[in-house]
């Protein structure tokens, strides 16, 4: 068995198919495994270990840690969100989180009255019921879409998320903008779309931003997601696998029954299958295939160190709340919109929205004990609607622009400018990395920056659909049998969760 890819998807399918008794071989064209689940020292003489790309886990399954015999743990957060804003001239924001009393208070500061934190508390209960029946199907055999309609057992939520553009929900639902703003931007993480886009793009990403572990928690990776890497990379070694790094596969080949990789330094290696872990454009290459339609990403990631918290200019919240759960930037519901059609015209966003979170409040550990005592802490940001194309003709003037304008939305909602609390590395560098979706096609081979390698699926298969393998069955099948896909872009794939590795894995064994 050859795995080609070890991004956390191919360990996971390692350490299945090692542990069953498989003789697994994993290359990897990295000099490391993890793909975009990795912690990086970005910056120089400074002991920060931070979650260079991914950086909350949700939708992993704790079946899984507990299969593989992980050393890895999650950590809840205390907020799950703050969102700053201004109210008749005032500092203000919405904070979600610290128990049901406080949530309720701070909506009813924001909107002036219960109707939207009552509309708020409901809806995510039927999230929340969402969750628990549609998130234990992900590591079962594909339903089709009516088996699943039948296990939600709710009509009006499957016509709501499975058939209109989730626009219309969230219009339906709340009155707020910047309640409305919040609830949108699950489906917008990694998903190029508008509230109500026809192709339901923003329903599919919605979707899998609320149905993680059951519960739609995003939780913190102790230790970063590095930790999650090691502890799948060791947990395949010591079932046998064996991991090669530094190692890219040139070329697939396939005869129907067995297939054949070359890898960079001219060997073959036949197998009975191949899992690939690299994303449909990446298989397609190596096979000689014409390329699957593209795929574009539409983030900006920005890694920071600080020498302490910035203060907020609503001086109800204190910043170790506000910063520890999902702090939303320029994300109301009319911003959301104008940005998105303003880069769909090709123009940057002129107040691009966007996210931070620390991840050193929940877990100092990611620091060396210095830092942690001279009161640094890390701040993650995940810019919305900055698609690949914006940065086609000047890549690093509008990388430059974008995170400009980017961190003026921010300060605007600070009582003092975040470059202030900046900290700078062993060369006296500011300690600020910017990723575009360029440069995660360039590092990672993210199609376009996709940070899910293709747009995402609905969970399930249509009701016509022909499941004549098992490797259809889970969802991991390519056009070729001897080959399956193991890595985000199978369906009920994107995300760190482990799943398309798993499913691929009970393919292999389901085949004997
Ligand atoms: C900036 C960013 C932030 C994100 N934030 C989150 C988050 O907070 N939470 C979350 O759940 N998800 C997040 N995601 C998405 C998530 O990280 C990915 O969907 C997930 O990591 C994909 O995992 P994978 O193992 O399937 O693929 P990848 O991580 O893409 O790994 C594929 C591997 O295949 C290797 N490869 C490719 N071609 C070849 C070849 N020819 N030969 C050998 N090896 C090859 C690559 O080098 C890579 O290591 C984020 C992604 C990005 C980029």
């Amino acid at each position: 068995m050859v795995i080609v890819g070890g991004g956390h998807n191919g360990l996971v399918a390692a350490g299945y198919l090692a542990r069953a008794g498989r003789r697994v071989l994993v290359l990897e064209r990295l000099d490391r495994t993890g793909g975009a689940a990795v912690s990086t020292r970005a910056f120089a003489g400074l002991d920060a270990r931070l979650s260079r790309y991914s950086y909350l886990v949700s939708l992993l399954p704790p079946k899984i840690v507990r299969d593989l015999g992980l050393r890895f743990a999650v950590r809840k957060r205390t907020v799950a969100s703050y969102t700053p804003a201004v109210r008749a001239g005032r500092p203000t924001g919405l904070l979600v989180g610290g128990g049901r009393a406080r949530t309720r208070e701070s909506f009813a500061r924001l909107t002036g009255s219960d109707r939207e934190y009552d509309a708020w508390r409901d809806f995510y209960a039927t999230t929340r019921t969402l969750a628990e029946r549609v998130f234990p199907t992900l590591t079962e055999p594909l339903p089709t879409r009516a088996a699943l309609r039948a296990r939600i057992g709710d009509d009006a939520t499957w016509h709501a998320l499975f058939e209109r553009p989730l626009g219309e929900l969230i219009e339906h639902t709340f009155r707020d903008d910047l309640v409305r703003g919040v609830v949108l931007t699950d489906g917008l993480i990694g998903t190029f779309a508008t509230a109500h886009d026809p192709s339901l793009r923003q329903n599919r990403c919605f979707l899998y931003h609320v149905i993680g572990g059951g519960t739609g928690d995003w939780d913190v990776p102790l230790g970063g997601m590095g930790a999650l890497t090691d502890a799948l990379a060791d947990a395949a070694r010591r079932a046998g696998a064996e991991l090669v790094t530094g190692c890219p596969v040139t070329a697939l080949a396939t005869d129907g029954r067995t297939a054949e990789v070359t890898t960079g330094d001219g060997h073959t290696i036949g197998a009975r299958r191949v899992l690939v872990n690299a994303a449909p454009r990446e298989l397609a290459r190596l096979l000689g295939e014409p390329a699957p339609p593209p795929a574009e990403g539409a983030q900006l990631k920005v890694n920071m160190l600080l020498t302490r918290l910035p203060r907020l200019r609503d001086r109800h919240t204190d910043p170790r709340e506000a910063f520890s759960g999902t702090f939303h930037i320029a994300e109301g519901y009319g911003q959301l919109e104008t940005a998105y059609q303003e880069a769909a015209a090709g123009r940057p966003p002129t107040a691009p929205p966007s996210e931070i979170y620390c991840h050193s409040l929940t877990d100092p550990a990611i620091l060396g004990a210095d830092l942690v005592r001279r009161g640094y802490h890390t701040l993650t940001l995940f810019g919305l609607h900055t698609p690949a194309r914006l940065f086609a003709a000047d890549h690093d003037a509008t990388r430059d622009r974008l995170l400009a304008a980017t961190l003026a939305q921010l300060d605007a909602h600070l009582a003092e400018p975040l470059a202030d609390c900046l900290a700078r590395d062993a060369d006296g560098r500011p300690c600020i990395e910017v990723r575009t979706p360029l440069d995660l096609d360039r590092e990672l081979g993210l199609p376009g920056g996709h940070i899910f390698h293709r747009d995402l699926a609905f969970p399930c298969a249509p009701d016509e659909a022909p499941l004549p393998t098992p490797a259809a069955r889970w969802g991991v099948a390519t056009a070729h049998p001897a080959i399956h896909l193991c890595g985000a872009g199978a369906l009920r794939g994107g995300g760190v969760s482990g799943i398309p590795g798993h499913n691929a894995a009970m393919a292999v064994l389901e085949e004997g």
